[in-house]
């Protein structure tokens, strides 16, 4: 699981944007200002159904990373947190 959907700068952060546009999914902000310190991004090939292979990208680590739970699913109440 990506720290950044519990993290305060979820959106407003370059890198997170970064995952976002890897994963294919809505960005929630168009133009981050925030450059994070020194994130670690996972990078892992998962099989998919019908024998598809896809790639998931999550930060594991993140000098910039701010406590505040449950930040992403307040801000998309309703919505499924991002694998
Ligand atoms: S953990 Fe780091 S990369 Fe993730 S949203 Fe927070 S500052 Fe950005």
């Amino acid at each position: 699981m990506c720290i950044c959907v519990d993290c305060r700068w979820v959106d407003d952060c370059q890198a997170y944007h970064a995952v976002e546009r890897q994963h294919g999914v809505p960005h929630l902000c168009d133009a981050p200002a925030f450059v994070p310190d020194s994130p670690r991004i996972h990078v892992q090939v998962v099989d998919l159904p019908a024998g598809q292979v896809g790639v998931e990208w999550d930060v594991r680590g993140c000098a910039s990373f701010e406590a505040d739970p449950g930040r992403w699913q307040r801000l998309c109440p309703g919505l499924s947190l991002p694998r």
